[in-house]
Formats: C-alpha cells, structure tokens, sequence
C-alpha cells in the first residue's frame, strides 16, 4: 500500500440528478422523489393523472394492435371524444382526429366502437367524409348543450 488512493466520491459514480416524472417537466428531483420540488406538491393529483396517461397509452398501443376491439368506450379517451362532440357538434371524422390530436386510424376505432356501443352514430356526408354524431341521452351536463347550441346558431 504504497500511496492512498482517493476514495471514491461520496454515493459511488455521479449519476445525473433524475428528472421530475411529469411528462414535460425538466426540474431534476432530490432526496430520490419521483417529483421536482414544484410538482412535489401536487403529488396525489400529479400521481393520478400520470396513472391514467399510463392507462391511456396502454389503450391506444392495444387499439394499434388490435384495432376497435380494444377500446374501452368508458375510458378517458372516449370520454374526451364524446365530450368534444357534446361541446362542438357533430364534426367529421378528420376534423375530429384534428381537434383531438389523435391520429385519423386511431380515432376511426374509437368511432366504430363507440358506434357499436351506441353512444354515437356516423354518416356519410356528400363529399364521402365521414361525420360523427353524438347518439341517445347525449349530453351530462344541459347546461353545456344549450350554451353548445347557441355558439352553432351564432357561428351559422
Ligand atoms: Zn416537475
């Protein structure tokens, strides 16, 4: 043992500081939380809504795969297609996959299934498009309907 080798920094090799789980945060965290200091704060809600991303993309990743038989028409997905269409009328299938950031085969799933389930109905417009249509007791809230209504007399 002739000269003392320095010991190895403290907690072995540096290893960048992980960054905070939430999707778009680059804060890195301390103390091994899986959160930065500002979204810490937030955990509870910020661990569900990670829970239910998480579910969301193992449902679309399934719908790839499998296509219509995969959607869960009482998902978050669907409940967001099917508020969009209470809140913004009937729309096409492309504008739809539009408003949604989804893409057009994906939405197309959603669209068989939750035809299938009856929640909305599809036609044929004259230009082959087709257009989505909210089915049965079709919205949650009224309140959202008539304000929904009154934009489209407004907008017409
Ligand atoms: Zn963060």
């Amino acid at each position: 043992m002739a000269r003392s080798i320095p010991p190895p920094p403290k907690g072995g090799r540096r290893i960048p500081a992980p960054l905070c789980e939430v999707p778009g945060c680059t804060e890195s965290t301390r103390e091994r939380k899986p959160f930065c200091t500002k979204h810490v704060a937030e955990h509870g809600y910020v661990r569900e809504l990670l829970a239910q991303l998480a579910e969301v993309d193992r449902e679309l990743e399934a719908i790839r795969r499998k296509g219509s038989s995969a959607v869960n028409v009482h998902g978050t997905t669907a409940g967001d297609l099917l508020g969009f269409l209470a809140e913004n009328g009937p729309r096409s299938l492309p504008r739809l996959a539009r408003d949604l950031n989804l893409p057009v085969a994906l939405v197309k799933s959603f669209v068989t299934a939750l035809s299938r389930a009856g929640r909305v109905v599809t036609k044929r417009t004259e230009r082959g498009a087709l257009r989505v249509e909210l089915q049965g007791p079709a919205v949650a809230n009224p309140s959202q309907a008539v304000s929904a209504n009154r934009r489209r007399v407004r907008s017409a």
